[in-house]
């Protein structure tokens, strides 16, 4: 049964010996091996992305008692807290995967399409629908109510929302 298949692995369904089935498995370990150790060089060979940083900063990033930033605000945050004290967003390794704390990260994602200015691009607007949809069930309209009325307020670029934000300058120089 084991050289039947093999045989037709190979292409021949009858008349082989067991000297050109032996033959046939070689070959296919080769090509495998080669495979395998062309794809590794690859994988080792290939260029490294550099840092958008310099060698300080790496270094700093490498050591055990940096500072974790949140990805979301980009405050400081302590490297054991489940959420950003500062906007909520969950900052945890695990904070998605734990079901209880999972809901508040849930509620931070989706209060970001109803409240806040977000990237307005197509597929990011779909995943709020979506997953407005996937959360809420029957309540959803009452959710895509609230991020249309929020996607139909004018959409504000960070830079200007961080100089209108920055303690240095009054209000009437940013404008
Ligand atoms: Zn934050």
């Amino acid at each position: 049964m084991k050289h039947e298949m093999l045989a037709i692995c190979l292409g021949q369904t009858g008349g082989m010996t067991n000297s050109e089935l032996l033959v046939g498995l070689l070959g296919i370990s080769v090509l495998c091996g080669y495979g395998c150790w062309t794809l590794a060089r690859w994988f080792w060979n290939a260029p490294c992305q550099p840092d958008p940083w310099g060698k300080e900063i790496s270094a700093e990033l490498a050591k055990d008692d940096c500072t974790p930033l949140c990805p979301h605000c980009l405050s400081p945050h302590q490297l054991s807290a489940e959420f950003c004290p500062q906007c909520g967003a969950a900052v945890g390794a695990y904070t998605n995967w734990l079901p209880f704390p999972r809901l508040f990260s849930v509620g931070h994602t989706l209060r970001i399409g109803t409240g806040e200015n977000f990237k307005r691009s197509p597929l990011v607007i779909a995943g709020f629908f979506i997953f407005g949809f996937t959360e809420y069930g029957p309540f959803a309209p009452v959710y895509w109510f609230k991020l249309i009325r929020n996607l139909r307020k004018p959409a504000c670029s960070p830079t200007s929302e961080h100089l209108e934000s920055s303690p240095g300058k009054s209000s009437s120089e940013s404008v």
